[in-house]
């Protein structure tokens, strides 16, 4: 047990995130101004504010010493006080527990972010690096990774002018089964056969407006996830896309992407239906190359149906496929990594993106946290190595990288891809450049009203509520869209 005790309520939420990444799965209670209990133990850090600065003290039950560091506020800029408070805290934590964690203090989902906005200012690389390390922390190692990853966003968004177009989502949240670790909104599309259509009329619906309103304004990408989109069946994905192709001017659009994800919805039929319909990126994701995990997962597949999907996708002539595999999966250690990594190898994707488990609250697996406990996120930190070698390996280079809360071993996801292949899509959501409009059940819109202000607007995540309530779902972005238009639509909306 931890217990945080503040004598105010004053930067909680990042005194309470940075403890939570030292000491990932442990409980932490908050409190104010409490002295420590007797029968106490556990870790207990007193937070104690004054005019003048912040005092960290803490003391850990068994422990005889007590460690405490004072940052001396010499500025009354929030921002920069927050800094500092977290610099302090970071080496005081870093000091007790012996460890370094791999991306400092930053607590945040989107560390690259950061990393462009010190490069757009026109900093050096040296000069980045020395910011990076002193103010937030980071490892060398990640320091590095996020300049490269930094550096090939910028030359990939250097090829347009994001900031005046926008990027359309599109969800299907059907799926042939629902994966143990899956957070997404997914329905198990045996029990949504029949319905369908009546979702898609909905989705329709939704584009037709998204269209309308946005018929001014240049459409950049498309991406079509979920779910797994290839649930529906080989008429109606043609139809799907027939109907975006229609409604929007695509004469723009650089990437129109479908999430194939499970193979077990991949027939020959949908993926020429998907060519002849223009796509030009497909996902097929395996998430590990071992049968036994699969089971565990809850894939209904083999990995020779995913060998066989792969080839099925090659064979019909998609020349940018991505994979998606996941670290830490239950019952894998560093072996599994290499095995799965190996025969990903055989298959050459151009794309592969990387992700380490995260426990998410919605997820089964979360809620079946005690029986696979043992089993997850061992050595992550070495199977993140691993992966990133055997991508290497292959031509790929990282080019996109997100974090999640609960990550195993405070990691993170990581897109590669070979030259020419990158996936624009991914760089313009994670990096949030510019506006991406959602439709679909779960969907959620992300409307830039400025420089790094995301506006959002989810839709509801259960499908029928979303059919029943699809004038809802239009009329919360068309709220959004009369407020902001200037900023949004240039004024075009
Ligand atoms: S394929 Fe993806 S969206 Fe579908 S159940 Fe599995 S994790 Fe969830």
């Amino acid at each position: 047990m931890i217990q945080i005790d503040l004598s105010m309520d004053y930067f909680q939420y990042d005194i309470y995130t940075l403890i939570q990444a030292f000491f990932p799965g442990e409980e932490i209670k908050v409190t104010f101004q409490e002295e420590i209990q007797k029968e106490f133990n556990g870790i207990f850090l007193k937070t104690i504010y004054t005019e003048s600065g912040v005092t960290f003290r803490l003391t850990e039950s068994g422990c005889e010493s007590i460690r405490e560091k004072t940052v001396v506020w010499d500025n009354d800029d929030r921002k920069w006080r927050k800094r500092q408070l977290k610099i302090c805290l970071y080496h005081m934590l870093s000091e007790h527990t012996g460890k370094l964690l791999p991306w400092g203090n930053l607590t945040g989902i989107r560390p690259v972010k950061i990393v462009m906005n010190i490069l757009e200012q026109g900093k050096t690389l040296e000069e980045a690096r020395r910011e990076l390390k002193e103010i937030y922390c980071m490892t060398d190692e990640k320091i590095e990774l996020a300049l490269e990853i930094a550096n090939e966003e910028l030359r990939k968004l250097s090829e347009f002018d994001y900031s005046t177009g926008y990027s359309l989502y599109v969800g299907i949240p059907f799926c042939p089964t629902t994966c143990l670790y899956c957070s997404f909104t997914s329905y198990p599309i045996i029990r949504w056969k029949e319905r369908t259509e009546e979702y898609l009329q909905s989705l329709f619906e939704e584009l037709t407006y998204i269209s309308e309103k946005m018929k001014n304004v240049r459409l950049d990408s498309v991406y079509i996830g979920g779910g797994t989109p290839t649930t529906l069946e080989a008429e109606q994905l043609r139809a799907l896309i027939g109907f975006i192709r229609e409604k929007f001017d695509c004469s723009h659009v650089k990437e129109f992407s479908v999430e194939a994800g499970r193979p077990d919805s991949i027939t020959r039929e949908k993926l020429v239906v998907l060519k002849e319909s223009g796509i030009d990126r497909i996902s097929i994701n395996p998430q590990t190359m071992n049968d036994e995990t699969l089971k565990v997962i809850g894939r209904q597949h083999s990995v020779e149906d995913i060998r066989k999907a792969f080839a099925l996708a090659r064979e019909v002539g998609f020349s940018t496929i991505n994979m998606d595999i996941i670290l830490g999966l239950p019952g894998e250690n560093v072996s599994h990594v290499k095995h799965t990594m190996e025969e990903i190898k055989k298959l050459s994707p151009e794309n592969l993106t990387v992700h380490t488990l995260a426990l998410k609250r919605a997820a089964r697996l979360k809620l079946h946290i005690d029986d696979y406990e043992e089993d997850i996120n061992a050595a992550p930190e070495e199977m993140m190595k691993i992966a990133a070698q055997e991508a290497e390996s292959m031509g790929m280079k990282p080019y996109y990288l997100y974090r999640q809360k609960n990550m195993g071993g405070n990691l993170e996801n990581v897109g590669y891809a070979k030259e020419g292949h990158t996936g624009l899509y991914n760089i313009l959501i994670m990096e949030e450049k510019q506006t991406i409009i959602a439709a679909g059940a779960g969907a959620s819109t992300k409307f830039l009203v400025e420089e790094g202000q995301i506006h959002r607007v989810e839709n509801v995540k259960d499908v029928s509520n979303y059919m029943e309530r699809i004038h809802e779902m239009i009329e919360r972005k068309e709220e959004v869209l009369k407020e902001y238009d200037s900023q949004i639509c240039g004024g075009l909306c």
